[in-house]
């Protein structure tokens, strides 16, 4: 056994060294910095309903990607608490479970595609698209730029399970990161860890809002699911799951892609498998 380990080890030593040299020559290929290197950009959505874990799931492809992550939620929750006209109109909406105008949510994720210098590295979109129409808004916008999505993703889970989540949810208005009484307590109580700023809990988590947002779900979001369906770029995950689990369901997802790459002909790796 001991020299079985000592032999694993060794051997993924050898990877890890060539997996490094091949990127770094990625890199130069594609002449960009280290972290931006082509094969490392991620333009993606996560389609789910109101508590399946897309904002918690979202800040740890960030991470990965070094993209930006667009959750038109958060956008909408800060011109409410700015109290801006778009705010007061919105929060109406919001605490319904409604849906804002397409046309105002597209102009949010258009001005920040365009503005924010994070997503040079790519995009992870959360609570967008919601209706087919939006989806359609982002693929005009993506063509505009000579970009297509990788990946729609959806989060499948149950309803039954989603009114402990929501009702248990607690965030940190400021940076959108989420927390839950039971299944992922902060270390102090109502306290957010990385800043030490208040907790709250959201307007419309409560179990009445939830049925109407899970019937808005239902009835307008899931035809998107039928509509990346038909582009080739749906992929489902199972969201009941633990959340460490759902997260490496999703680096299986960007493995394959890998996978992919390494197939395709042109990457270094195929070179040095003879294939080009
Ligand atoms: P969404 O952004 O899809 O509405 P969140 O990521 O905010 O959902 O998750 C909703 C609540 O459920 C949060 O309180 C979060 O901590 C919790 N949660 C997220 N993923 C899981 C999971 N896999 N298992 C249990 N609880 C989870
Ligand atoms: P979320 O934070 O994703 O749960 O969104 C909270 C609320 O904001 C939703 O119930 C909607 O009222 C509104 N909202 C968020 N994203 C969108 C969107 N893409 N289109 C329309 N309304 C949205």
């Amino acid at each position: 056994m001991g020299y079985l380990d000592d032999e694993v080890k060794r051997l993924q030593s050898i990877i890890d060294g060539i997996e490094g040299r091949v990127k770094a020559l990625e890199t130069r290929q594609s002449g960009g910095s280290p972290s931006k290197a082509t094969s490392e950009e991620i333009r993606m959505i996560l389609i789910g309903p109101p508590g399946a874990g897309k904002g918690t799931q979202a800040p740890k492809i960030k991470e990965k990607f070094s993209c930006c992550h667009l959750a038109t939620g958060d956008m909408l929750r800060s011109q409410v608490a700015k109290k801006t006209p778009l705010g007061r109109e919105a929060k109406k909406i919001m605490d319904q479970g409604g849906l804002v105008s397409d046309d105002i949510v597209i102009g949010m994720i258009k001005e920040e595609l365009e503005n924010n210098q994070e997503c040079k590295g790519g995009f992870i979109l959360d609570g967008f698209p919601r209706t087919v129409p939006q989806a359609e808004g982002l693929d005009a916008m993506l063509r505009s730029r000579n970009q297509t999505l990788q990946h729609a993703v959806e989060l499948q889970i149950d309803d039954a399970l989603l009114v402990a989540r929501i009702t248990g949810r607690l965030v940190h208005p400021a940076s959108g990161r989420s927390y839950h009484t039971t299944f992922n307590p902060p270390k102090k109580a109502m306290t957010d860890d990385v800043t030490g700023e208040p907790l709250i809990q959201r307007s419309d988590d409560n179990a009445e809002a939830l049925k109407k947002r899970l019937a808005t779900y239902h009835l307008q979001t899931a035809p998107v699911v039928g509509y990346y369906q038909k582009t080739g770029i749906w992929k489902a995950i199972d969201a009941s799951q633990e959340p460490g689990t759902v997260w490496k369901s999703l680096l299986a997802i960007f493995d394959g892609d890998k996978a992919k790459a390494g197939n395709a002909g042109s990457g270094i790796l195929s070179k040095l498998a003879g294939r080009s």
